[in-house]
């Protein structure tokens, strides 16, 4: 059967069966949305808003427009970060219209336009397998130990990378000189078992930041909750899906309901913002026949601070005297509507002055992989992050994705800041101290 285009050579026939029509239709068109999308922000181009993508969108799914070049460009250069939806009055569902288009913008991208083949390997070959990436570490752990991934950069040698390289080499965090071990399968409850929990691990995330999973299992202890870590489990597949390869989003996705079964906890828990968004988008993206399953998972998946508010959080007992601000991961505030939570765990904490962030839902530009992809507007954002940060006189920034913290850290390492960047879970595991032996 032929596929039906839409005169301008785009697959209507899959946009179709993805996209309700009627969520174009939400959108009345008053703009309420455009002071909250960091593109628009930047440079004030209606395309490069939530309400002029929406009509870039459905231009095309009338047959009005085609994939051009400024299409692409003003679709490509959306963060997908969904602030236009916590803004929205008339409850458009902007991340279910832009992620299809994601995909199909990938599916169909000219040859000069799409990722080049080392931007690709890494976006689906290595990033979504923490193994992969922890091997990958190992030569940077031992540069770091020597000193010497400093003095490369001092002595321009890492100019001599590609551009994808170099900027990853950027982001790399401070990593502890070995290998953290795996968790242990089962972890015990401190004090009577109040809750039993699957953590998720994630991949990148348990690459380069092993000790907030850990951080996260204690806390989970120190709460009274049983912690169990499947094994077998696998990334959650954003970073496929967002870069627009659906086939393996979907057999991540199935592997992780494998492993997690929703009968066998109260709660599956997530400390990473992207992570958690996407395990409760699985029941919208996965085919039909999988919808009943999804749900019923979906059900489950919380992000740690949104399940530990729940539960009732057991107040901790050491100061920490800093002077902390908290940047909203757009996963998180927008893609799960947690904001209150991690602020309330903060607030708990003994000798923590929690300072305001001006703008601080707009995105850092971390955006998972789009710092990769579109690095220009990436900076631009990133730099604006930094200038609100700057304001505060914070000594500590604290944010619930792993994104957002390599990419804040990397402009506090710019400025030559003395500020910490971490996961609000890394301060409150040390507000709870070492678990009794
Ligand atoms: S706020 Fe909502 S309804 Fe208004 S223009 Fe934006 S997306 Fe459309
Ligand atoms: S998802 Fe973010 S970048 Fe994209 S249109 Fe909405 S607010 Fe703007």
């Amino acid at each position: 059967m032929a596929t039906a285009t839409n005169g301008h050579g785009v697959d209507l026939d899959w946009l179709s069966e993805k996209i309700d029509y009627r969520r174009f239709q939400d959108c009345i068109h008053c703009g309420l949305c455009t002071a909250s999308c960091p593109t628009y922000v930047e440079n004030g181009d209606e395309n490069d808003s939530p309400r002029g993508r929406i009509y870039l969108m459905r231009g095309v799914v009338d047959g009005r427009l085609g994939f051009s070049d400024a299409v692409r460009e003003h679709l490509n250069l959306c963060l997908d970060c969904r602030a236009c939806e916590s803004a929205c009055p008339s409850g458009v569902q902007y991340g279910k219209l832009i992620e299809p288009f994601k995909v199909a913008l990938q599916n169909s991208a000219p040859a000069g336009q799409r990722p080049s083949l080392l931007q690709r390997l890494i976006l689906t070959q290595l990033f979504p397998y923490a193994n992969r990436v922890k091997l990958s570490l190992q030569p940077a752990r031992l540069f770091q130990k020597w000193g010497l991934l400093d003095w490369f950069e001092k002595v321009g040698l890492t100019k001599l990378l590609p551009p994808t390289v170099r900027r990853l080499q950027s982001m790399l965090p401070t990593l502890a000189p070995k290998a953290a071990a795996p968790l242990p399968e089962v972890l015990p409850p401190v004090g009577p078992k109040r809750a039993r929990v699957a953590l998720f691990l994630g991949c990148v995330a348990d690459a380069m930041f092993p000790e907030t999973n850990a951080a996260t299992a204690r806390v989970l202890q120190h709460n009274g909750c049983e912690v169990v870590v499947p094994e077998g489990q696998v990334c959650c597949g954003a970073i496929h899906y967002h870069s627009g390869y659906e086939k393996p989003a979907i057999d991540l996705a199935r592997a992780n309901m494998a492993m997690f079964n929703p009968d066998d906890y109260d709660a599956i828990i997530v400390n990473a913002a992207g992570c958690g968004a996407m395990f409760k988008d699985y029941a919208h993206f996965l085919p039909d026949e999988d919808h009943v399953a999804a749900t019923k998972f979906v059900s489950k998946v919380k992000d740690i601070s949104e399940f530990l508010v729940t539960l009732g959080p057991i107040r901790p007992t050491h100061e920490i005297a800093q002077k902390v601000t908290y940047h909203d991961a757009c996963h998180l505030c927008h893609g799960q509507q947690v904001r209150s939570q991690p602020r309330q765990l903060l607030g708990m904490i003994p000798g923590i002055e929690l300072v305001p962030l001006e703008e601080s839902e707009i995105c850092c530009g971390a955006a998972g992989t789009y710092n990769l992809t579109q690095p220009e507007m990436s900076e631009r954002l990133g730099r604006r992050k930094m200038d609100r940060i700057d304001d505060t006189g914070a000594e500590s920034v604290v944010t619930g994705n792993v994104g957002c913290i390599l990419q804040i850290a990397r402009k506090v390492k710019e400025r030559g800041r003395d500020i910490t960047v971490e996961h609000p879970i890394d301060l409150l595991d040390r507000a709870y101290g070492d678990l009794p032996t």
